[in-house]
């Protein structure tokens, strides 16, 4: 197991005095000491790392060695620390001191912060989903300020060492027996200040600004759909890397279709004559007109299904389906001739009886049962 940290072992900060050591020491011996804990089985180990941890940083000379190497400075095979960390690098080591602190990767002394992430809300038209668009979209964001290059110091002038945490970015606040470690409050875990604001972004070394990005919108996106572009998002605090910028898609609602996935949906309105007789009907599709035979006979509401006549997603290059609704429409404005058409027909079908109506037939059977059972 990695040994802890000496300073967070003690609870203290990295700048703390002999005197301020000394205290955290005593503390910690009090109440792990075996003789005052016989029933727990942890304290022993607890005891002797706060015991080893004072050893060390009471130490001028060994603290000193500690700061620079950590841990590895101190073991005898590297004689003693300096000149000892050979091949391993102050990376390695450093690594071994503050990882557990800070995470890997972050400088030591300060915290570095990643920008936030953005969203954009893309609206597009069914078509251009569909087949892709190379789109121009204005994002308001914050980048980092060129006058200072991000630093937020003056020109000229440099962001100094917190002396409220020592440039480590964090703080060690004591609550009773417990010591929690929080962000500097003076430098907002930066481990610098700014004596002398830069004038265009007041110490924040980031500013307000709209960029302007091409997005790729690739063929087949649907809604929801999120398109990722990496580092377009915030600009980073303290060094950090800038945040991501998603853009979420957003499809208009079509007049003619709908769209589940790779299907699409659309309603045909047909003649009571196509309907009864059978017919051709041009349907849409995304890519220009189909006909579509209505075989005689056809109900309102039947579906045909027409295959590969649907759309392509980003996840499936694989074209679907166009499902057409038929909706039989029921004729409006008749003048007295095509009444009188009509009316001869209707009666002409009520002698055939129930072989010209295949719904009323079974519906009827249907509500005389229903009635039969209730009474
Ligand atoms: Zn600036
Ligand atoms: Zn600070």
């Amino acid at each position: 197991m990695a040994k802890r940290d000496y300073y967070e072992v003690l609870g203290v900060s990295r700048t703390a005095s002999a005197d301020e050591i000394k205290k955290a020491y005593r503390r910690l011996a009090m109440k792990h000491h075996p003789d005052r804990n016989k029933d727990d089985a942890s304290a022993e180990g607890k005891f002797k790392e706060a015991k080893e941890s004072y050893e060390v940083l009471s130490d001028t000379e060994k603290r000193a060695t500690y700061d620079r190497f950590g841990h590895d400075g101190l073991s005898s095979a590297r004689g003693g620390g300096a000149g000892g960390y050979g091949a391993e690098g102050f990376g390695d080591i450093f690594g071994d001191v503050f990882g557990d602190i800070f995470g890997g990767g972050r400088q030591r002394g300060s915290q570095v912060f990643r920008g936030a992430d953005l969203g954009y809300e893309l609206r597009l038209d069914l078509e251009k989903a569909v087949s892709g668009d190379s789109v121009t979209i204005d994002v308001p964001t914050q980048v980092s300020c060129e006058t200072c290059d991000g630093s937020g110091a003056k020109k000229g002038t440099e962001p100094v060492t917190c002396s409220t945490c020592g440039g480590v970015g964090q703080v060690r606040m004591q609550q009773g027996f417990f010591s929690i470690q929080q962000t500097c409050p003076a430098c907002k875990g930066a481990g610098t200040t700014i004596g002398d604001p830069c004038n265009d972004c007041h110490g924040r070394g980031r500013v307000r600004k709209t960029k302007t990005l091409s997005v790729k919108v690739p063929a087949g996106v649907d809604d929801g759909d999120r398109i990722r572009l990496s580092g377009e998002g915030e600009a980073g605090r303290n060094g950090g890397p800038p945040g991501d910028l998603y853009v979420e898609i957003r499809v208009n609602p079509h007049k003619l279709f709908t769209r589940d996935a790779a299907d699409l949906a659309c309603e045909v309105p047909i003649s009571i004559a196509t309907a009864t007789l059978g017919g051709e009907v041009e349907l849409p599709t995304l890519n220009g007109h189909v006909s579509l035979k209505v075989p005689a006979g056809t109900q309102s509401g039947k579906v045909f299904r027409l295959r590969g006549k649907g759309v392509s997603t980003v996840r499936d290059a694989r074209q679907g389906d166009l499902f057409a609704k038929v909706a039989v429409e029921t004729p409006v404005n008749l003048n007295s001739e095509q009444k009188d058409l009509l009316q001869q027909f209707e009666e002409s079908i009520q002698a055939g009886g129930e072989k010209h109506s295949p719904r009323a037939g079974g519906w009827l059977d249907t509500v005389k049962r229903f009635f039969d059972r209730i009474s």
